[in-house]
């Protein structure tokens, strides 16, 4: 290794509220200057402090933020830097004092080079750098780790292809590279083989087999979908998803799935909200569970290789390719480290950042959005999140009731014909939809059912009423076999009374912005099922998310199997800077006796997007949720994990991932000033044409999250010709 020189060394440091652990580890008896640019100024203060208490006489430049400017004044000679300070400022400033090496993380790192250009290191040689610094190394700076510990043991495995996610996207992709003669592939899940989020996808999946309604086919599915996002969608991918669908659906079949069949024994399908046609196939409403077991017992029969139970909790990657995935065995504790040159992450999205969610506690935390931001994708569409209107509206003071809080009552009850009543007796959708009725779009039920609680007309669980009672029981039990069961265990029986509902996070139409192919902006980096985003634009259509997992599992395969040729090399440098920092950082959390406990942070970072993100925003409140949600940040440095084999540390380690999700869809949510589809803002109450674009949203490392928009494509000529034929649902066909 080179010898950098021993002067004007800046270390330039963006992190969190933990990277002040990182300064405790820098040689900064060898540095002239540090500079704290991070998201959160208070973070910016403690590094500046810390710095000062090792070396007094090192000069520092801070933002401003939370620290006031006397805290800063506490700190002899700083530099305070304004709330806008990037790397360019930060350059300037530098310059002037001859500052010769930077030492930062990848992207901004080159605006410093080039405005230091006199002298300074390539950004090879800064890494080389950060070596000196005893391992300062790039990888800690992002995560706030603490310098690596290189007698930490781990074990590698390389491999060609690593499926991380093992949900109905990750088995069907996997499928496809073993049908093609890829074996060298690894799906891994962080539960239980079979057990993934999917199980709980309830009302069926969409396909225009026209089974019922033969004049349906892939066009007019593609202009419901466009329609119904809003025309925020990717008309490209939505096309893919619509065409593939009828051959989906009957692969599935073919592979054993307990479909729902009419007395011909063709597989049924029905009405589902806001399509113009019955293209919702199902198996009861249990849907979700059968077609997962279905695409288990192909990939055991392929004898596709499946680890259960690891936890992903960072890509390797240098911003621009990725070349592997590390993580931890959640049962014996075991660092992990996954050599591949091709990574497809179908990890789930990111709904459960709400207190008020459909999702398993567990899952849905963004852990799929937030590996790829980390790695240098950008995140497209966050602030559409969708509020399902039928979440179990409950007693929250009754412990049999409380666990039911928010939990989905299946779109299919609509769609077999239950009604919406508020508690003044008025089937209140006749004002707000009168032909689409309940069935109208999910975004339009959710807001007029907020708009009945909000204006007195709700129930005493702050909900309203659905009621299926008009249709007879053999009916209900045989269509909706679960919903009906579990009213009846806690005691409410759905064949003579209505059920309690209001409006819940259910799905997050936002994730990982990728090509045609469901690759990212990261070679090797492909992201499917839940964790992308591009179909649904700005909302979604019941039925259409299965059916994104299997289409895009299957393009993604296809595409992957041309492509792979061995599972290549960690560069080591990437091993040194990111791997092995990041297992000492896992570890050092795993010890951390803090003051916060985790799972109160998990949920006051939930009650945070609710109150802050919710069905009605406005920029105030935005921003609000924006400055609580830096504070929160702030806590994380402080908390009280358990063992790595805990629970908590789990949830400790899906804080970083729910921070990443909550920040850009409260900064996607601020700056789209207009409402659209499910993203409604009060003080932009109509659909601005000029917003016709999507929100991207990226890692500046220095300086934090960046937006960026982009234009949405136009419809193919099939698609825009069933778009101007104007099919709609007409409720009263159900009645
Ligand atoms: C209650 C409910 C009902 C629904 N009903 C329907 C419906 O009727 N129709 C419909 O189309 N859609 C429905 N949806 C949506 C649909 O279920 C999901 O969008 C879809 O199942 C997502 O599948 P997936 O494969 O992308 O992810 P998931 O099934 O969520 O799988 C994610 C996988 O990633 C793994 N994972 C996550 N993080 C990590 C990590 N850090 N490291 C390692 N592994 C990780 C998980 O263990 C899991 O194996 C419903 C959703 C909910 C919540």
């Amino acid at each position: 290794m080179e010898e950098i020189a021993d002067e004007h060394v800046a270390v330039v440091i963006r992190g969190d509220a933990t990277a002040p652990s990182i300064v405790e580890q820098a040689d900064l008896e060898r540095a002239d200057a540090i500079v704290a640019l991070t998201d959160e100024p208070g973070a910016s203060l403690a590094i500046c402090r810390e710095a000062k208490r090792i070396a007094p006489g090192i000069r520092t430049l801070a933002r401003t933020g939370t620290g006031t400017e006397n805290e800063y004044g506490e700190i002899a000679d700083a530099t305070i830097l304004p709330q806008e300070l990037n790397a360019n400022t930060a350059a300037d400033i530098l310059s002037g004092d001859e500052v010769r090496t930077i030492i930062g993380s990848h992207h901004d790192l080159e605006i410093l080079e080039v405005k230091l250009a006199d002298g300074c290191l390539s950004r090879t040689r800064a890494r080389e750098g950060l070596k000196c610094l005893k391992h300062l190394l790039i990888g800690m700076e992002k995560t706030g780790a603490v310098a690596a510990d290189s007698s930490i043991e781990y074990d590698q495995i390389d491999i060609s292809v690593l499926v991380i996610g093992a949900g109905a996207a990750g088995a069907r992709s996997a499928i496809t590279l073993a049908e093609q003669g890829i074996d060298d592939v690894l799906v891994l899940g962080k539960r239980g083989h079979g057990d993934a989020h999917t199980t709980w996808a309830r009302g069926g999946i969409n396909g225009a087999l026209g089974t019922h309604d033969p004049e349906d086919n892939w066009a007019v599915h593609a202009a419901d979908t466009l329609n119904e996002g809003h025309f925020l969608n990717d008309p490209e991918k939505v096309e893919t998803v619509a065409k593939q669908m009828p051959d989906r659906l009957r692969e599935l079949d073919e592979w054993g799935m307990e479909y729902s069949r009419t007395d011909d024994g063709e597989i049924d399908q029905r009405f589902f909200g806001a399509q113009s046609f019955r293209r919702t196939a199902f198996a009861g409403d249990h849907t979700g569970e059968s077609m997962l077991n279905t695409l288990v017992d192909r990939a055991q029969e392929l004898e596709i290789p499946y680890r259960e139970n690891v936890m992903i909790t960072k890509l390797l990657s240098d911003g621009e390719q990725v070349y592997g995935a590390v993580g931890f065995d959640m049962d014996s504790g075991r660092f992990v480290l996954f050599n591949t040159g091709s990574i497809v992450l179908a990890a789930g999205g990111y709904a459960a950042i709400y207190n008020r969610h459909t999702s398993r506690d567990d899952e849905n935390n963004g852990d799929g959005p937030a590996l790829a931001y980390d790695a240098g994708a950008s995140l497209m569409d966050m602030e559409f999140v969708q509020f399902h209107p039928t979440g179990m509206a409950v007693d929250d003071t009754d412990p049999e009731w409380e666990p039911w809080s928010g939990r989905l009552v299946t779109e299919a009850v609509r769609g077999e014909g239950g009604r919406l009543y508020n508690s003044e007796g008025e089937r209140f959708m006749e004002r707000y939809s009168p032909d689409q009725m309940e069935l109208d779009a999910r975004d339009v039920v959710a807001r007029a059912i907020a708009q009945e609680i909000t204006e007195g007309r709700g129930t005493d669980n702050g909900g309203v009423y659905l009621d299926i009672s008009h249709r007879d029981a053999e009916f209900i039990q045989e269509r909706l076999p679960r919903m009906y069961e579990r009213f009846d265990d806690l005691g409410v029986d759905m064949a003579t009374e209505p059920v309690e509902v209001a409006p819940t996070s259910h799905y997050g139409m936002g994730g990982v912005a990728v090509d045609e192919y469901g690759e990212t902006d990261v070679e090797g980096l492909f992201a499917i099922g839940e964790t992308m985003a591009g179909v649904h634009g700005a909302n979604r259509l019941g039925g259409n998310s299965l059916a994104e997992t299997v289409a895009f599992g299957a393009v993604t395969g296809d595409r992957l199997a041309d492509r792979v040729d061995g599972p290549g090399e960690v560069p080591a440098d990437l091993v040194d800077e990111l791997a092995e920092p990041h297992f000492t950082t896992l570890n050092a959390m795993a010890s951390r006796e803090g003051t916060y406990d985790v799972m109160e942070i998990v949920t006051e970072l939930q009650e945070l997007m609710w109150d802050h993100a919710g069905i009605l925003r406005d920029e105030s409140t935005l921003q609000a949720g924006l400055k609580r949600l830096s504070e929160l940040r702030e806590q994380t440095a402080d908390m009280d994990v358990g063992s790595i084999t805990s629970d908590s540390f789990e949830f400790a380690v899906d804080i970083g991932f729910m921070l990443t999700a909550a920040e850009a869809v409260l900064r996607g949510a601020a700056e789209r000033d207009e409402s659209r589809g499910a993203h409604y803002r009060t003080d932009f109450p109509e659909t601005d044409p000029e917003w016709q674009r999507n929100i991207l949203f990226e890692d500046s490392d220095i300086g934090g999250m960046r937006t960026d928009t982009a234009p949405v494509g136009t419809p193919s000529d099939a698609v825009q010709a069933a778009l101007d034929e104007g099919h709609e649902l007409d409720y009263h066909q159900l009645e």
